[in-house]
């Protein structure tokens, strides 16, 4: 059996794999198991965020790798506290908590949420206001907080606790605030999964207007739009708010598997010894990974981001096939005439990768991707949408 029939055998189906197998890269290019190249502008769905194999993130990694793998959240050590005070200074939230994935690092805010309600309001302020067609993970108490019932059907009964108000109306949100004992609210400031959708900023300062006069927890998951993607080092800064929890993961490690719940004054110490914990969280070879990637967030590097996102923008604005465009920085996502999956396929058998998102073809490419990779790369996808 080839790889491919391997994986169909023996891996359990949850993937709609593309007909590739990748087996090396460099930077924005990726190669097949025949060597043919390709110009990734997906980056392993918004991770890979310096590419692949970056030099220096391969040197903090392997570094690292020689002198400790695990060590445990019984024992401190160095790379871990390093990075939160990293994202402390940088952020101006106060502690994190570390953890594995995006959805491990939504349902640690949950629970800080819930306890500082608990605690504050009584048990039964315990409601979490997240929005419809958002997207926040895969178990089953992050599900509940994905607000698309195609997620839910098969999977009941999921937490209990979760309504879900409509993205940009306001209306709808005062409402369910009024109607509902509520701990949190919960919300992507750019709804990736659900088609790279940005949030109005009437609607973002609604929620937090509302939450200050109500003492309702501001939970900003940046799983996808964290960590550089939209032109700043987290979204929310590009909407001038100060969020009470922040979740990040995917491109934090740059590769390799990491989850952050970064806490605010308020929560910063909701959680105590026993409260919640996590075996491989905060691990000293993903942390001097994502070290690396968080130190070099610097200013030039996101006006280079903001710059790339204009030149996207302004390439697919008007292009032929091209029916709308929308997202920030970076993380782009296009309704095209022709079907998505088409464009995808055109792309690949073009050397592009390029993925999806509902309906639309997203992009989410390297964010020191190289110019001139850049606009071959482009260049490709727009006579693939005509
Ligand atoms: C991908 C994603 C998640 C889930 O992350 P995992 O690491 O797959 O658990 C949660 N929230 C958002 C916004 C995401 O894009």
């Amino acid at each position: 059996m080839n790889i491919q029939e391997k994986d169909r055998e023996y891996i359990a189906s949850t993937y709609a794999r593309f007909p590739l197998t990748l087996v090396s890269g460099k930077g924005a290019k990726v190669y097949d198991e025949n060597g043919k190249e390709y110009i990734d502008l997906g980056s392993g769905i918004a991770v890979n965020v310096f590419g692949y194999c970056d030099d220096e993130w391969v040197k903090a990694v392997t570094e690292q790798l020689n002198k400790l793998q695990h060590t445990s959240n019984l024992f401190y050590s160095q790379p871990c506290a390093e990075l939160a005070e990293l994202l402390c200074k940088k952020t101006g939230m106060k502690k994190v908590f570390f953890s594995n994935s995006g959805a491990e690092a939504n349902e640690c805010a949950i629970k800080v949420a819930r306890k500082y309600a608990c605690e504050k309001k009584g048990k039964d302020t315990n409601v979490i206001i997240t929005l419809k067609n958002s997207f926040h993970g895969r178990t089953i108490t992050t599900l509940s907080a994905t607000g698309q019932d195609s997620f839910h059907q098969d999977f009941l009964p999921l937490t209990e606790g979760f309504v879900y108000a409509e993205a940009n109306n306001c209306e709808d949100l005062l409402s369910l605030v009024k109607e509902n004992k509520v701990a949190a609210i919960m919300f992507e400031t750019v709804q990736g999964e659900g088609g790279v959708l940005p949030l109005e900023k009437e609607f973002v300062d609604t929620i937090f207007k509302v939450a200050k006069e109500e003492d309702i927890i501001t939970i900003v998951d940046e799983v996808q739009t964290g960590n550089g993607r939209c032109g700043a080092l987290y979204n929310y800064m590009n909407y001038g708010i100060t969020p009470d929890i922040v979740t990040t993961a995917k491109g934090i490690g740059g590769g390799l598997p990491l989850g952050a719940t970064m806490l605010g004054e308020k929560v910063k110490d909701t959680l105590k010894a026993g409260d919640h914990g996590s075996t491989f969280g905060g691990n000293p070879v993903a942390s001097a990974g994502a070290l690396s990637i968080i130190s070099r967030l610097d200013d030039t590097l996101l006006s280079e981001v903001k710059k790339k996102s204009q030149y996207i923008f302004k390439a697919l604005e008007g292009a032929e096939g091209v029916k709308s465009v929308s997202g920030a920085g970076l993380m782009i996502g296009i309704e095209c005439e022709k079907d998505a999956l088409d464009v995808i396929s055109y792309c690949r058998e073009n050397g592009v990768i390029v993925i999806k998102a509902k309906n639309k073809v997203r992009l989410l490419p390297p964010i020191n991707i190289e110019w001139e990779d850049l606009e071959k790369a482009m260049s490709v996808l727009i006579k693939g949408m005509r």
